[in-house]
Order: C-alpha cells, then sequence, then structure tokens
C-alpha cells in the first residue's frame, strides 16, 4: 500500500502535535509497511502571522516576495516533522515544493501545479524511507517560488498521490470527517462513512470547508480515493470515492449553507438580447463569481435581474453596477446582504422524485420564504433570509432524516 498523508494546520500547531502525528506516521507504517509520503501544511494561524508581518511593511507588497515569505510556514513544520521522525529512528527526510519537484503556472498566491517531477521521490520510497513535503507551494519556469492559494495543501497531496500513483490520499484535519450538515446548527448531524467526489464538490464549494475545492476536483479528475479523519481522534473518518450504486441510497446526502452571501437586484432594465452578457460580463471581467441568477419574464419591454455574490464581493460588485447603470439603462440598482442559501446535495436525487416538493413544503411549514430557487442534477438551493437558515436547516435535516442512515 502506498498512501500519501496529508497534515492540516492544527495537526501540526504545536511540538505536542508534531510528536503526535509522528506517531501517527510510526504507526501507518508498521501496520503493514505502507510506502509512506507525508505533507504538511504550515503551522495553525502561521500563514496568516507572515502575511501581517508583510502589511506592517506595506500595503502592497510584491507578489514574488510573498510567496517566498508564507512558503516558510510549510518548510517549518515538514523539517520539524523530519526532525521526530529521525529520533523514532524512522528515515525521514523534508522536501520544499520545489526540491520535491511541483511545477506551476506562474501568478503568484494562486499558481496551479502543472507537473510533478516526482522520481526521487520515488527512489526514496523503494528504499523504505519517507519523504516529508511541504504543501501549498511549488516553483515556476523561471525558477520562481509560488503558492497554491489558502488551503492549497489539500490540493498538494491530492497532485502528489496522483503523480505517484498511491492507494490513497489521507487527509488529517480537525473534524472527524464529512457530516450530513454542520454539527453545531444540527447536533443530530451524522458523519457519513463515505461520500462521492461530486457530493463532496457541492459541499466543499458550498461551505463545507474542509477541503480545497480544487484538491476534490483532483481527486475526482484521476479517480484518487481520499479519506478525510481527524488527526486528534481514532476513526475510519469519511472516505470520498467513486459513486456507488445508486440502488439503495437515500436522495439527500447532506445540507450545505452559506452564510456570507449578498443578493444585487438590477431593476428596470430594457430587455433585449445581450443584458445578461451586458450586466454578468463586467462582473466575470472583475474576477469575481456570481452565484445564483434569476431573470425575470419581461414586462412592457423591461425586466430585472437578481443574482447573489459572496459578501467579501458586494462593496464592489454594488460599485460597477452603479457605474454601469446609465449604459444598461437600468432604472435602479438594490442590494441586500441579509441573506444565506441552503442546498440539498445527493446523487441520489437522480434517480428520486419530490425531493424539490418535499424541501419547499418543509420550509413553508417553518415559516421560511424562498426568495429565489436554483436546481442541478444534484442540488437544490434556496435563497433565504440570513437570519432564517439554522432553522431552514434544522427542519430539512429532520423531514429528510438524515440522522439516521441510508
Ligand atoms: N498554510 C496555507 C494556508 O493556511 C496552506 C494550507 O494550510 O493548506 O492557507
Ligand atoms: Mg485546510
Amino acid at each position: 500500500m502506498r498512501i500519501v498523508q496529508k497534515y492540516g494546520g492544527t495537526s501540526v500547531g504545536s511540538i505536542e502535535r508534531i510528536r503526535h502525528i509522528a506517531g501517527l506516521v510510526a504507526a501507518a507504517r508498521a501496520d503493514g509497511a505502507h510506502q509512506l509520503v507525508v505533507v504538511v501544511s504550515a503551522m495553525g494561524g502561521e500563514t496568516n502571522r507572515l502575511l501581517n508581518l508583510a502589511r506592517e511593511l506595506t500595503p502592497t507588497p510584491a507578489s514574488r516576495e510573498m510567496d517566498a515569505l508564507v512558503a516558510t510556514g510549510e518548510q517549518v513544520s515538514a523539517a520539524l516533522l523530519a526532525i521526530e521522525l529521525n529520533r523514532l529512528g524512522i528515515p525521514a527526510y523534508s522536501f520544499t515544493g520545489s526540491q520535491a519537484g511541483f511545477f506551476t503556472d506562474g501568478p503568484h498566491s494562486r499558481a496551479r501545479i502543472r507537473r510533478i517531477e516526482s522520481s526521487h521521490l520515488q527512489r526514496r520510497l523503494d528504499r523504505g524511507e519517507v519523504p516529508v513535503v511541504t504543501g501549498f507551494q511549488g516553483v515556476d519556469d523561471d525558477g520562481n517560488i509560488t503558492t497554491l492559494g489558502r488551503g492549497g495543501s489539500d490540493t498538494s497531496a491530492v497532485a502528489l498521490a496522483v503523480a505517484l500513483q498511491a492507494d490513497r490520499c489521507d487527509i488529517y484535519t480537525d473534524v472527524d470527517g464529512i457530516f450530513t450538515t454542520d454539527p453545531r446548527v444540527v447536533p443530530e448531524a451524522r458523519k457519513l462513512t463515505h461520500i462521492c467526489y461530486e457530493e463532496m464538490l457541492e459541499l466543499a464549494s458550498l461551505g463545507a470547508k474542509v477541503l480545497q475545492t480544487r484538491s476534490v476536483e483532483l481527486a475526482m479528475r484521476y479517480r484518487m480515493p481520499v479519506c478525510l479523519r481527524s488527526s486528534f481522534t481514532d476513526g475510519a473518518g469519511t472516505l470520498v470515492t467513486e459513486e456507488e450504486s445508486a440502488m439503495e441510497r437515500a436522495a439527500v446526502t447532506g445540507i450545505a449553507f452559506h452564510r456570507d452571501e449578498a443578493k444585487i437586484t438590477v431593476r428596470g432594465i430594457p430587455d433585449h438580447p445581450g443584458i445578461a452578457s451586458n450586466v454578468l460580463g463586467p462582473i466575470a471581467e472583475a474576477e469575481i463569481n456570481v452565484d445564483v441568477i434569476v431573470q425575470n419574464v419581461s414586462e412592457q419591454g423591461f425586466t430585472d435581474m437578481t443574482f447573489t455574490v459572496s459578501h467579501e464581493d458586494y462593496t464592489t460588485t454594488m460599485a460597477l453596477m452603479r457605474e454601469l447603470q446609465p449604459s444598461l439603462g437600468a432604472r435602479e440598482v438594490l442590494g441586500d446582504t441579509g441573506i444565506g442559501k441552503v442546498s440539498l446535495v445527493g446523487v441520489g436525487m437522480r434517480s428520486h422524485a419530490g425531493v424539490a416538493r418535499k424541501m419547499f413544503e418543509t420550509l413553508a411549514n417553518n415559516d421560511v420564504n424562498i426568495q429565489m430557487i436554483t436546481t442541478s442534477e444534484i442540488k437544490i438551493t434556496v435563497v433565504v433570509e440570513e437570519a432564517v437558515i439554522d432553522r431552514a436547516v434544522q427542519a430539512l435535516h429532520a423531514a429528510f432524516h438524515l440522522e439516521q442512515e441510508g
């Protein structure tokens, strides 16, 4: 068995934690002589600390130097873990992203992995050694250090598992796995033993912030099984893998929700071909992600368009819309930051009818007003007032009996 293990920031957050995970690595090796590669994040809080140091100097530090700066966080964890593994008698060696052969494209702080030249890690594995690799980083073709975006160590780990043709990628974090919904909102939420890539992708991008979305996309593309588990407690975690036979599966697997959403409505736009692209094009150009989009049936030649963006993009998007308003000929631009969205997710929806009806009925019975609705094959999303999100999630979790297996 060849396994890539990844430990996140809290899992390597102190010397004590590093001792603990060195023990986990040792145990995994003893248990079946696995060929092991370890990928680590920076110690919890370290990436932010480094970013803040630079901001004390200037609000506009050079992006190349920022990458050089934040990449050191992972280097500290990797070296410390290798030191501790050596102390336990395990032949471990730390590698930076560049040493490990992670070649990326150019844009600093959001680079993408192009290829991994893993032949020397391969040789170490063949000799029974344990490479400890820094997550989150690589090197571009000009030799500059690059980083992969916040949470990027997940993507490093999955990419390395793919490159080394590992049997599995184990991602250790501070939660026990993926739950049917956030247990802080629904205490009865149940840990899922497995979930398929597509469902995980919906849950990850909808705010169940456990895995970087890109890492799930990568795992899905190469069919790499990913196991999400806690480094703090024992337990099998949640296996993210291919969809199993849909015969007996429940319609709904989990409920995702997102509080930090905002809604923007452009009213009274003269309706003619091209308005959707005139409204949404400039937003896309500003690299702002638009989520739910609704255009009304036009009345007397005028229509309204409503869409959602995240809170952090709200001010910029509103400014952009106000600027565009005269050229669009729109009557007014309205904004509302007090909204959020709730989504039912499940590949079982493909073969079960009536999920939407039950969802809307449940929300109505609980006095939750739906502002917008959007669906895909495996997801139904409603936009609702932010203040009722908890109530909506609790009611839906109970109505679909998600606390019960299958
Ligand atoms: N240390 C980086 C971050 O905090 C990368 C990671 O932990 O995945 O975003
Ligand atoms: Mg993370």
